[in-house]
């Protein structure tokens, strides 16, 4: 089994690293403009294997090589412009909109019946983008986001609590952005609500906390998170990869779940060897739904903006 990750960057590279880690996939194609950095990252992690005790072999490639990743199982998009300081994910739009068209039709050429993640941002616009352009099942393509904002927010519950974080539940939906919105009727701990531990002062200080981590790391480092993102794409592959009907949210393209259409949101579902095995519509309160409500019309203003 095969899987093709585009872009070599940090995400590209952490991700690749993660999934090799795993022992899933026999070949990992990483592709890159520059071929060099592709074919460096690959040379490190391949190094790792013996250490890592994985017997996963990752090669890198250079844009004109499409053809080696033929009949992939999985095509992971994370090529395309990062934020810089005081940028907007929303800034991102036309500049990585060109990028995404022109690796999905390349990739779709060699590999039909492909599941497509998308990575780059802003994510939800993105995954939009691609979906229109492979022309595919919408269970066949979707975005990792919540995945990675549902991890970041369990992280600063187990810091508050003192507490493992594997003992930490939750579900975060909506945007992979300021509008995401983490669920506190579905955060427990071991099975204890949230609401019994933490008041709603220190949860309210999580929340911020949880939408901000993007920005906050970009300052940061001068550039994107890519651990923990290469660790939550790792976790979709390998849900993917053992059909393990793992429930998680991804940013899946709507028709009329959640009343919304026409848009990529982050929603839960179940990941199994096709992809989306189910898209899981939770009865949420009135306060909830309008939350995905304004995160959706934030969607659509984007995609408005789309040249
Ligand atoms: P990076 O700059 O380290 O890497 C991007 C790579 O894409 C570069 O190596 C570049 O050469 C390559 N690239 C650009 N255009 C290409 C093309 N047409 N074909 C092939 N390769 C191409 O950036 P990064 O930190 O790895 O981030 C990548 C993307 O992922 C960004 O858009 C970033 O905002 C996004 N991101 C998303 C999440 C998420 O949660 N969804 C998290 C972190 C980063």
């Amino acid at each position: 089994m095969k899987i093709t990750i585009v872009g070599a960057g940090n995400v590209g590279g952490a991700c690749a690293s993660f999934i090799t880690a795993k022992d899933i996939v026999n070949k990992i194609l990483l592709l890159d403009l520059s071929k060099e950095k592709a074919m460096g990252k690959a040379l490190d992690i391949w190094n790792a294997s013996q250490l890592l005790k994985n017997n996963t072999k990752v090669i890198g490639l250079g844009k004109n090589e499409y053809i080696k990743t033929k009949n992939s199982k999985i095509c992971i998009i994370t090529s395309g412009l990062i934020r810089t300081t005081g940028m907007t994910r929303d800034q991102l739009i036309n500049k990585n909109a060109v990028i995404i068209k022109e690796v999905t039709n390349n990739l779709l050429k060699y590999s039909k019946n492909a599941l497509f993640i998308i990575v780059s941002n802003p994510l939800d616009l993105m995954t939009y983008v691609a979906f229109k352009e492979l022309n595919i099942s919408r269970f066949k393509i979707f975005g990792m986001s919540g995945l990675l904002d549902t991890a970041r927010y369990n992280s600063y519950i187990a810091t508050s609590l003192k507490c493992n974080p594997k003992d930490v539940q939750s579900l975060l939906m909506g945007e992979h952005g300021d509008t995401m919105i983490p669920l506190l009727r579905y955060t427990t701990v071991s099975g204890i609500p949230i609401g019994e531990l933490l008041s709603k002062r220190k949860l309210k200080v999580i929340i911020n906390k949880t939408k901000q981590t993007g920005g906050e790391i970009l300052n940061m480092l001068k550039t994107s998170a890519w651990y923990a993102p290469g660790a939550a794409i790792a976790n979709i592959v390998e849900s993917i990869i053992k059909n393990s009907k793992t429930i998680m949210t991804c940013s899946c393209y709507l028709t009329g779940e959640y009343g919304l259409n026409n848009v990529f949101l982050g929603v839960p579902v179940v990941l199994g060897k096709h992809g989306i095995e189910k898209i899981i519509e939770l009865q949420l309160n009135k306060e909830e739904l309008n939350k995905l409500k304004t995160s959706s019309l934030k969607i659509k203003q984007m995609m408005e903006q789309l040249s």
